[in-house]
């Protein structure tokens, strides 16, 4: 019987971060759980509200570039795992800026790295260890309408300087493995939605703007394709990684639900005509407004899930038109939340 896990979660105050640091507290009651986030305008304390009293959680304001800090949570905090999901990550704001992406998708992986790679070889853990990196599929780059959908072997190639930093930052990861025996993981995962998400991004964006009677912005022709993951398929899905996934490998992890971006919209406009009550404008597919396509756009994503399901036994279970309902319904409840960020 292994003993209490001890995890350093990166970004846990961000989306899906937050997710998980939720999701572990109430499945593994005895792990530790200390979360290192900077609190750019992404993270947001209000989304771990109810975890500081818990004594197996402790929350700390930092950089994950701070060696001197990442170092000393290492040795105080006997940590075993680390989950790092803390990134800059939305793809337009990385077209715009840059720089940010390099230094955190980047420099503050190297130095996690660095530094998870020194302890491990002056501390002994009890555990497993475990560096987790969190990533995303936009590393694989675009798809067109008859290619295969991404595997583990997909080449790289990156459209953004987002991805290209995700994509950096994978290298580095399992050039740790390879050179230093460091024990990793990669996951690369498709477009997450859920409760909690950042304004900016599609899925809030959307129902926030349907709620405030505003425009609905559609990039191009709006027949772009994701894959959808409901967050907490995301966190069970991690749960499997972290549990018995083998060292030294990678695992894509997707929800099995190839949309175009338009006919999400419209399930989107449809879910709130159906549920939210005196809506500004109705129905609401009057407010969408096609506007001019993202530089470098990825046409489509998808995410081939055989290895993780027939390695691990992970399979999504959430369906798309239920996790839509559900998210639809959070952002209708949790005004407070999102009013707060608009500004941000
Ligand atoms: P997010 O932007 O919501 O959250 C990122 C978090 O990281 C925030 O809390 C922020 O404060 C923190 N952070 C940023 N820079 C930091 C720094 N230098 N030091 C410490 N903390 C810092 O992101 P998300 O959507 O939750 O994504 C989490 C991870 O999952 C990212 O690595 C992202 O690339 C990956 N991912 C996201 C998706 C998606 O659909 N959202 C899909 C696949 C992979």
């Amino acid at each position: 019987l292994s003993s209490p896990r001890r995890l350093l979660v990166t970004g846990g105050a961000g989306f899906i971060g937050a997710n998980f640091v939720r999701y572990w507290c109430d499945r593994y009651q005895c792990d530790r759980i200390v979360v290192l986030d900077a609190l750019t305008y992404a993270g947001n304390l209000q989304n771990l509200a109810g975890l500081e009293g818990k004594n197996n959680f402790r929350f700390v304001r930092g950089n994950i570039c701070d060696r001197a800090l990442i170092d000393n949570l290492l040795v105080t905090e006997n940590i075993d795992t680390i989950a790092h999901f803390a990134a800059e990550s939305h793809v337009d704001r990385s077209i715009v800026e840059p720089n940010t992406f390099i230094q955190t998708n980047l420099v503050g992986t190297f130095t996690l790295l660095e530094a998870f790679r020194q302890y491990l070889e002056n501390v002994k853990v009890t555990n497993r260890a475990l560096f987790l990196h969190i990533s995303t599929d936009e590393v694989y780059g675009s798809l067109n309408q008859s290619e295969p959908a991404f595997t583990e072997t997909t080449a790289y190639n990156p459209s953004s300087p987002y991805s290209a930093s995700k994509a950096g930052s994978d290298h580095l990861v399992k050039s740790y493995y390879r050179t230093y025996n460091l024990p990793v993981i990669v996951t690369n995962c498709s477009n997450n939605y859920g409760a909690f998400q950042f304004p900016e991004k599609l899925i809030p964006l959307i129902c926030i703007n349907i709620l405030l009677g505003k425009n609905l912005p559609i990039y191009g022709d709006g027949q772009n394709i994701r894959d959808w993951l409901y967050v907490e398929d995301h966190c069970t899905a991690l749960d499997a990684v972290i549990n018995r996934g083998k060292i030294g490998e990678t695992y894509n992890i997707g929800g099995n639900n190839q949309v175009r971006n338009l006919d999400l919209v419209n399930i989107l406009c449809n879910l709130m005509d159906e549920l939210a009550p005196n809506l500004p404008v109705s129905p609401s597919h009057n407010l969408i407004t096609f506007v001019k396509d993202r530089l470098g756009h990825d046409r489509r994503y998808a995410i081939n899930t055989k290895k993780i399901y027939n390695h691990l036994g992970w399979t999504p279970i959430t369906s798309l038109e239920e996790g839509l309902r559900l998210t639809v319904a959070w952002y209708l409840h949790h005004a407070d939340w999102w009013r707060s960020l608009l500004s941000k």
